[in-house]
């Protein structure tokens, strides 16, 4: 049976970015004590202002990552409307006020 991976499926988006933690986990016999520290990959994302980190399995990065980019491709969409928006608004305007 296989694990699900968060934020599998193709419509879901993410708004975050990843990155990559990195620790020592203290003991003194461990690699990490005067080597390379413990990475671990999480999503940063921020609510309300305030920035949170979640720890992610290595198998959820893929998903992740797509959701990521959903999210990003979703609001370059959403901002290429908003902007053929105001240009119709700001034509119509001008327009009007040329009439008057
Ligand atoms: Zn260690």
């Amino acid at each position: 049976m296989q694990k699900q991976s968060a934020g599998s499926g193709s419509g879901v988006l993410i708004r975050g970015s990843l990155i990559t933690l990195k620790r020592k986990c203290g003991k003194p016999t461990c690699a990490c004590a005067d080597g390379a520290p413990h990475t671990s990959p999480a999503l940063s994302y921020s609510v309300k202002g305030k920035t949170r980190i979640l720890t992610l399995r290595s198998a959820d990065v893929p998903a992740i990552r797509q959701a990521l980019n959903n999210y990003k491709v979703a609001a370059a969409e959403l901002e290429k409307k908003a902007l053929s928006g105001l240009r119709l608004t700001t034509l119509k305007i001008m327009n009007a006020k040329r009439r008057a």
